[in-house]
């Protein structure tokens, strides 16, 4: 029986295990099929405090790991298939194990949604991204492409054309899902170039190993041709990793985690931390404060049970 479980190792995971290990609870966390989360997709990070140089995201999240470790927190490079949270101890089927808990900490992150190219795959981190906040800046003065049609790839095209020398939105209808404020500010932007009805069918260049230029075609007119392009993003939403809680953690409909306040689920002694329960900031930092809270709310809880 464990005191605390916590699921995913991402910034939030890392940050949670820190804590509970330094007020000794002994905390297992297992890891999840993006080890590192989504700073492990990135390179420099230059918003997070304490490093004026900037540091890499790998080297981040790995580093926090080896400061929960340092405290006691245990590490399982495993995947939760099965939840049964419906009585105490809770029970996580992990690869096939059951474990119990008596608090579990939910820190599986979201996942962005890619177009699922192998080019794209091959070239993120370097050139293709899906955070304009974490990578717009290695683009001054670049050519920037952007992916979507949603709130978010307007927000993206928005703030990267603080860098950009112009950025174009590929979205494959002329319909958009972003609301009419962050539509209009977009089309106001005269940085900002919309291509419309069309989708990507390759990046270039994975031999060379960064983004030199893309292949677009337009669905109305099948026409195909290539743009030159530096820097890619992909905007098209997030999956929050929750499926595994279905039924049992109350969620909004695209999945994300309703909180109680703080850092409390539906379910007492199960605690929410990061992007599976936040849709609005979506940062290292963030995501480390929420890891914080929720292993605060732990150890408080598991306090006043005597445990
Ligand atoms: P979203 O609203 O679901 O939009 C996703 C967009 O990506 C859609 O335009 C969709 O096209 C396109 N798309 C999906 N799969 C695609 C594929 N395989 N190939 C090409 N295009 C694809 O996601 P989001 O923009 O991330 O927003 C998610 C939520 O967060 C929304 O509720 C949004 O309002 C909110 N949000 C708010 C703010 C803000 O207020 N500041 C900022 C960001 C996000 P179709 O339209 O054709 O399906």
């Amino acid at each position: 029986m464990r005191n605390v479980v916590i699921i995913g190792s991402g910034c939030a995971g890392n940050t949670a295990a820190l804590y509970t290990a330094r007020a000794n609870l002994n905390p297992l966390v297992v890891s999840g099929h993006e080890p590192g989360g989504q700073l492990s997709l990135t390179t420099l990070v230059e918003n997070f405090p304490g490093f004026p140089e900037g540091i890499n995201g790998p080297e981040l999240v790995n580093n926090i790991r080896k400061q929960a470790e340092n405290f006691g927190a245990e590490y399982k490079h495993a995947t939760v298939l099965d939840t049964d949270l419906s009585k105490r101890p809770f029970r996580l089927n992990v690869d096939g194990d059951w474990i119990e808990g008596r608090t579990v900490i939910i820190a599986s992150g979201a996942s962005a949604r890619w177009l699922g190219l192998e080019s794209e795959q091959a070239l993120i981190g370097h050139g293709v991204s899906s955070c304009a906040t974490c990578d717009g800046f290695f683009y001054r003065g670049k050519k920037i492409m952007v992916v979507g049609g949603g709130d978010s790839a307007m927000e993206e095209a928005n703030f990267l054309t603080r860098f950009g020398s112009e950025v174009a939105i590929v979205h494959r209808r002329e319909e958009f899902r972003a609301s009419k404020i962050m539509l209009d500010r977009a089309r106001r932007n005269p940085k900002i170039r919309f291509v419309l009805n069309t989708v990507v069918d390759e990046i270039h260049d994975v031999s060379a190993g960064l983004v030199s230029s893309v292949r677009l075609r337009n669905l109305k007119t099948s026409q195909a041709w290539n743009e030159e392009v530096d820097g890619f993003f992909v905007a098209i939403g997030h999956i929050p990793n929750t499926a595994v809680f279905n039924g049992q953690i109350d969620t909004d409909p695209d999945g994300y985690i309703i909180s109680k306040g703080g850092a409390r689920t539906n379910i007492p002694g199960v605690f929410h931390a990061g992007d599976v329960q936040d849709r609005c900031y979506r940062q290292a930092v963030t995501a480390a404060g929420a890891g914080c809270m929720a292993a605060i709310e732990a150890e408080r809880y598991l306090e006043v049970e005597g445990h």
